[in-house]
């Protein structure tokens, strides 16, 4: 008998090779444009003076926090408890959990973390703070508490004053827990269609937030930190004049939803990030069908679309099936495209990234690095 027992597929990339190489589907990440989108969100915060501590949601990926890190990120956010491990492991020194949670297990996890590094979370109930302070104050750490103010999304946080001040007190019994300031994120009207719009909701966001700032210090309490805003209000958050700090993830990427918006006047991330797939039939007239479907893209924000320029324009993504991707073939057009490399772009790159488990990163079409989404997966 043959020992079939560490038989696996053969690796799906390799650096050197030509990009067009790369078995597909596969998660494929052009650097320049990367690159560009990570130091230019860095210049943004450094030259407003504002922290920038970029969401490492959008990329579960250690190699990708620590070239942030490089640009002088002073840390990254995370929204689960787990999902910190692996950068904890590759040696971030500061991370945010820029949620909610509760439960001894992740309690306990918060309170392990908080071991290795300058660990701060989220708050919007005083049920979570005696969780957290008892655990935290017993095991001998300090963990720094954000609570959460909702400042109109209407999802986690606090709303009032007298709600506020129960967490902030509640914080101080103790000590354990260090009050750090707050978090004022606001994720609705980062998505919004135009510049204009996105700019006046991020300033009725920043006034929402400062009032609580303001409530604070008139009863002496300082905030170190005011945290929040994305990749779709950074730019005006970073002057405000209220958020000390911002957490952008998709910038990076920059996917199909936030592509598809009006940016006149401001700054557009570029795509970097593709979904590298194979027309794999085209039995039927005016279809091609391709290996990526709903195992190989997040859909909640729309269907993927062609990298721009690519086939003329004729191939349009209609439909996803599990392990299909239906593209219709535009009217007249009589090739066969079976074989054919398409690339595509993800309506949403955070839950798309959660379905790989590498990223291949390419420059002029050669294969330069192989980055594994270390965190993928790691959601409690
Ligand atoms: N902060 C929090 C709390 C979030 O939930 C998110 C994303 O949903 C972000 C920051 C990053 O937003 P984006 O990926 O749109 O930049
Ligand atoms: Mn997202």
């Amino acid at each position: 008998m043959k020992d079939v027992s560490a038989l696996k597929p053969p690796p799906f990339a390799r650096i050197g090779d030509s990009i067009s190489l790369v078995s597909t589907p596969a998660l494929v990440l052009d650097l320049d444009a990367f690159d560009a989108n990570t130091q230019r969100m860095a210049e943004l915060a450094r030259r407003h003076g504002v922290a920038l501590r970029p969401h490492a949601k959008a990329h579960k990926s250690t190699a990708i926090a620590l070239r942030q890190l490089e640009l002088g990120a002073v840390g990254v956010c995370c929204q689960k408890m787990s999902e910190a491990y692996p950068f904890v492991a590759k040696g971030v020194l500061s991370i945010h959990i820029s949620n909610e949670f509760v439960g001894a297990d992740k309690v306990a996890m918060a309170v392990e973390l908080a071991n290795y590094v300058r660990l701060s979370v989220c708050v919007d109930h005083p049920a979570q703070v005696d969780a957290l302070g008892r655990a935290a104050t017993q095991a001998g750490v300090v963990i720094t508490v954000l609570p959460e103010v909702d400042i109109g999304q209407g999802r986690c946080g606090v709303k009032g004053n007298d709600a506020l001040a129960a967490l902030v007190d509640r914080i101080a019994l103790y000590a354990g827990l260090r009050f750090g300031g707050l978090q004022a994120y606001h994720g609705g009207i980062q998505h919004l269609s135009t510049w204009e719009q996105r700019k006046e909701a991020a300033a009725n966001a920043a006034h929402a937030t400062a009032q609580y700032v303001q409530f604070l210090a008139a009863r002496g309490i300082q905030c170190e930190v005011i945290t929040g805003g994305g990749t779709g209000t950074a730019e005006f958050d970073v002057s405000s004049g209220v958020y000390t700090e911002i957490q952008p993830g998709s910038y990076v990427f920059m996917d199909g939803d936030y592509g598809s918006k009006d940016w006149l006047g401001g700054w557009k991330p570029a795509h970097s990030l593709y979904i590298a797939s194979t027309v794999m039939s085209t039995a039927k007239p005016g279809l091609a069908v391709c290996d990526v479907g709903l195992k190989g893209v997040a859909v909640d924000s729309g269907l993927p679309v062609l990298r721009p320029g690519d086939h003329g324009g004729h191939l349009q993504y209609k439909a996803a099936n599990d392990e299909h991707g239906i593209l219709q073939i535009a009217a007249g057009d009589t090739q066969d495209y079976l074989g054919s490399r398409v690339y595509l772009i993800p309506g949403h790159c955070d839950p798309t990234a959660n379905l790989y488990q590498q990223y291949v990163g390419y420059r002029r079409d050669v294969v330069e690095c192989i980055w594994e989404i270390d965190a993928r997966g790691l959601s409690q």
